[in-house]
């Protein structure tokens, strides 16, 4: 080891200075040129201490710790600093100190941590080798950083900087995690921002624009370039009024109160297109604003439709109070009782009536009352007589555990008949209603017995006959009979006629006692109507059975009656069906009864016929010609023959009369006698007698003058009130004078309603018209109807004048008629003269007219005109009958 360190302030200056030009000298190896060098140096010497002076303190006092190490890695100068740093003292890094020795230092003493001391001067090699600088950090044990520098020199050595930059490390990695806080911050600030629902604006001191988010500009239509910050407050509110916002014209007035409300304050914009927003100001210290403004619309859209919703809530409410008073008087003003129950049966409210009905106190129908002790009340009050309270509540439980609606009919002991309806409820209790029926039972009892029953007998009517033979048809077992009695009183008419209605009333009462006492418990009698009666006879075993009780019917029937005094007699026919369980229905068997009585009426009077199969077979053959009587008419089918009649004085011709015809298609000519009787039936001769009529007019109308006509009249058209207009009509339209038609009516027509019809016969007279009594002595022939009515003309029956050379009965009422009319003063006309005999003895008699075969037939107009007509027309006289 040399002196080469001799100065050591000397190097430490040069060092200290520029490494570039410090020259550290071996002086062994140093050249005689440099140590001249030296020298001169020397005698710089003062100026150099000073120099120095300065160097070292500046080395000193440098904040950075300073090295210089040579070629073979040993320290040629090193400042405090650089010891210090690394904890070592000045003397462990004097010049010299091998850098291996400095790092085993710093590597024990735990300064260097995870290398090792090898590691360490490898690197430091490295770095030099480089030759220029380099700068690493380097992180000690003790935590502090250290920034190293390192700049290699051209001798191999190298000038190595430290400094303790912890301090510096800690302030930028604090100021960089704030940054960091602050970036998030911002971020969070920013989508905070951008989702919020209300628009938002904050604007500076001087109404600039600070900051806004997408919702503002949304909100007003606003683009992005119209509110970047910096834009007024003015120019953005230009923008809303420019895109339509407000409906406002007065712009400026809007420009000028937008920054003038008070301090902080919400108020609500209405928008041009509707919307509602609400606008919520708040001043910032800095003077600034900040405003929100939200999207209200849905909001007051909502609020007013919870407001209608309240007070139509309060509405109904006052309605509801409305309605249960109302509810509460109807309930206490129903005719019905009610009564609702909960799950467990008990009372939850009941109405006045159903207290009436019970008989319960205001006191025992309290709200929770059980139903058992409602029945107990009911069964004090004698309601439920013989059944205990568990009888009448398990049948009631039992009832409502059907949970289905209810109704029946509950029998109160007292006799009244309540119907109660049960309805089972939603939240399981019941509803049950009370309505007394007994009244209306009553009432219903009586109507149906009084559809099922004749009044004035109080026998079953036709249709609980009907009904029970129903019954007794399909109920009877083989070989049992049902025998139907169908029985018509005879000369009932006559006796209502003749002794008043009341008299006839009384007999039909009659007659209903006598049947009862002949009939069995489980026959039927019954009213058909008027002097209709039927008795249905059950469980016989053959017809004999019924025969038997229709004759003792005859029997009983026809002994007399005495009403108000007087014996009257009537008598019955009866009509026999029997019906067994195949034999047909109820509707069958009446109607073959039917036809039986029909015949047993023609079969002559108080007899009784059984149903016979050819009854049907004439009811149907009745049927098909009434079909072909209501076609004859529209069909033209009718015509009229003529009869002459002659008058015995002058032996002329006096008159003819009009006799219908039917030119029936397929039967050919069919004769009054057929189809008269069925026309009168059925009502149809009113139109075909008018027919007649008016034909009959027309016909004669054509005859010489004073030539007669006669027309048939059936009692069925004086029951027609248009009969007189009818024959006025006729006489008019054919111009024929009234005092040539002759109207021919029987007795029977006196029979009906004789004072109408005599009154219409009057009205026939006071037209002109004649009227004859036809087939005079047939009916009841009383000679009393010859005084009732002044007749012009009586014509005495053909069976008198048949049986006129026979019978002496005959002749002799030939002989009395004529000698009656002719003291009355009124013509006779002999019907159905046949012989000269006959003639003869009628002219004898006294007879004043004849009409018969004998003289002519009925026949055609025309035959009529050409045989007696023409031929008195011609010689202008009338035609002799004895020529
Ligand atoms: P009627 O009024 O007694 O008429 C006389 C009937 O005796 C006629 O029968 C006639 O042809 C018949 N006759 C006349 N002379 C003789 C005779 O010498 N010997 C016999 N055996 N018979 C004679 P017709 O034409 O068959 O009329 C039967 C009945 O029909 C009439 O009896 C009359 O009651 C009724 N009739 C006829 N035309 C009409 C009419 O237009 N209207 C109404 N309501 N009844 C009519
Ligand atoms: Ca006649
Ligand atoms: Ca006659």
């Amino acid at each position: 080891m040399t002196g080469s360190w001799e100065h050591r302030g000397r190097l430490r200056r040069l060092g200290g200075i520029c490494p570039a030009t410090v020259r550290i000298v071996d002086e062994r190896t140093r050249p005689a040129a440099s140590r001249q060098q030296d020298a001169r140096f020397l005698r710089d010497d003062h100026d150099l201490e000073a120099r120095n002076a300065i160097l070292d303190a500046a080395l000193s006092n440098m904040f950075q710790g300073l090295a210089m190490f040579d070629a073979h890695q040993r320290v040629v100068f090193a400042n405090d600093r650089f010891a210090q740093m690394y904890g070592q003292t000045p003397e462990d890094v004097r010049p010299g100190t091998p850098l291996r020795k400095i790092i085993e230092h710093r590597v024990s003493s735990g300064i260097y941590v995870g290398t090792t001391v090898d590691e360490v001067l490898r690197r430091m090699r490295e770095r030099v080798a480089r030759g220029t600088v380099s700068h690493m950090t380097a992180r000690m044990g003790d935590g502090r950083t250290i920034s190293v520098s390192i700049m290699p020199r051209p001798d191999g050595g190298w000038v190595t900087t430290h400094q303790d930059i912890t301090e510096r490390e800690r302030l930028s990695a604090s100021l960089e995690e704030q940054n960091a806080r602050l970036a998030d911050q911002h971020e969070l600030l920013d989508a905070a921002l951008e989702n919020m629902l209300q628009g938002l604006v904050m604007f500076d001191a001087e109404r600039k624009l600070v900051i806004c988010n997408m919702r503002f500009a949304d909100l007003y239509g606003l683009a992005p370039d119209q509110v970047v910050p910096g834009t007024t407050a003015q120019e953005i509110l230009q923008h809303r009024i420019g895109n339509g916002c407000f409906q406002v014209n007065d712009s400026e007035g809007l420009l000028a109160s937008a920054w003038d409300g008070e301090q902080n304050a919400t108020e609500l914009e209405e928008l041009a297109d509707g919307r509602v927003v609400s606008v919520a100001r708040i001043r910032l210290a800095n003077g600034g604003c900040l405003l929100t403004y939200e999207d209200v619309t849905e909001r007051q859209r909502l609020n007013a439709r919870l407001a209608d919703q309240h007070a139509l809530l309060r509405e109904h409410e006052a309605l509801l109070t409305a309605q249960n008073l109302q509810l509460d008087a109807a309930l206490n003003n129903m005719v019905q009782g009610l009564a609702m129950f909960d799950t467990q049966y008990r009372l939850v409210l009941c109405n006045r009536r159903y207290r009436e009905i019970y008989g319960l106190s205001a006191e025992q129908v309290k709200r929770g009352t059980t139903l058992r002790e409602i029945i107990e009340h009911r069964i004090a009050n004698g309601l439920d007589a013989n059944r205990t309270p568990d009888e009448i509540v398990d049948a009631m439980l039992r009832r409502r555990q059907d949970a289905s609606f209810e109704q029946f009919v509950s029998e109160l002991s007292d006799g009244r008949s309540i119907a109660i309806t049960v309805q089972p409820m939603a939240d399981g209790g019941t509803v049950t209603t009370h309505q007394d029926i007994t009244e209306q039972r009553r009432n219903e009892a009586k109507i149906t017995y009084m559809a099922l029953h004749d009044a004035l007998t109080g026998l079953p009517n036709r249709v609980l006959l009907n009904e029970r033979l129903e019954h007794a048809l399909a109920r009877s077992r083989r070989g049992e009979l049902v025998a139907a009695h169908m029985l018509d009183l005879d000369h009932f008419k006559h006796v209502n006629d003749t002794l008043g209605h009341a008299a006839g009333d009384k007999l039909l009462k009659m007659v209903a006692q006598r049947l009862r006492a002949l009939v069995r418990e489980t026959d039927t009698i019954a009213r058909m109507g008027g002097d209709e009666f039927a008795v249905m006879q059950v469980d016989i075993s053959q017809p004999a059975d019924a025969t038997t009780l229709a004759a003792r019917i005859i029997e009983e029937l026809s002994s007399p009656f005495e009403i108000d005094g007087q014996q009257v007699v009537v008598g019955t026919s009866v009509g026999i069906a029997l019906g067994a369980t195949a034999a047909g229905s109820p509707e069958e068997v009446m109607r073959n009864a039917d036809l039986a009585l029909y015949r047993a009426k023609g079969d002559g009077r108080g007899t009784y016929r059984f149903f016979e199969e050819e009854m049907d077979i004439a009811m149907r053959a009745r049927r098909d010609l009434e079909m072909d009587l209501r076609r004859a008419l529209p069909g033209s089918e009718f015509e009229l023959h003529y009869q002459p009649y002659v008058d015995l004085a002058t032996n002329e011709i006096s008159g003819f009369e009009a006799l219908i015809r039917w030119r029936h298609p397929v039967r050919g000519l069919v004769s009054p006698g057929t189809f008269i009787p069925l026309a009168e039936e059925i009502g149809l001769i009113v139109p075909i007698g008018e027919w007649a009529i008016r034909e009959a007019c027309r016909t004669a109308a054509q005859w010489p003058e004073g030539m007669r006509v006669a027309v048939n009249l059936s009692a069925a058209q004086f029951k027609n009130t248009g009969l007189v207009a009818v024959i006025a009509d006729a006489l008019a339209r054919s111009g024929l004078q009234p005092g040539r038609l002759e109207l021919e009516i029987t007795e029977t027509i006196l029979l009906q309603d004789s004072k109408d019809t005599l009154a219409m016969l009057y009205q026939l007279r006071s037209l002109g018209v004649r009227i004859a009594m036809d087939d005079f002595g047939t009916g009841y022939s009383s000679l009393s109807y010859l005084q009732r009515f002044p007749f012009d003309k009586i014509k005495i029956d053909r069976s008198f004048v048949k049986d006129i050379a026979e019978s002496a009965g005959s002749l002799n009422i030939v002989r009395a008629v004529a000698a009656l009319a002719q003291g009355l003063g009124i013509a006779t006309t002999a019907e159905g003269v046949e012989t000269r005999e006959q003639l003869a003895t009628i002219k004898a008699e006294g007879c004043s007219e004849m009409q018969g075969f004998l003289f002519s037939r009925p026949l055609p107009a025309d035959e009529i005109e050409r045989l007696f007509l023409t031929d008195r027309r011609d010689k202008g006289a009338g035609t002799n009958v004895a020529a």
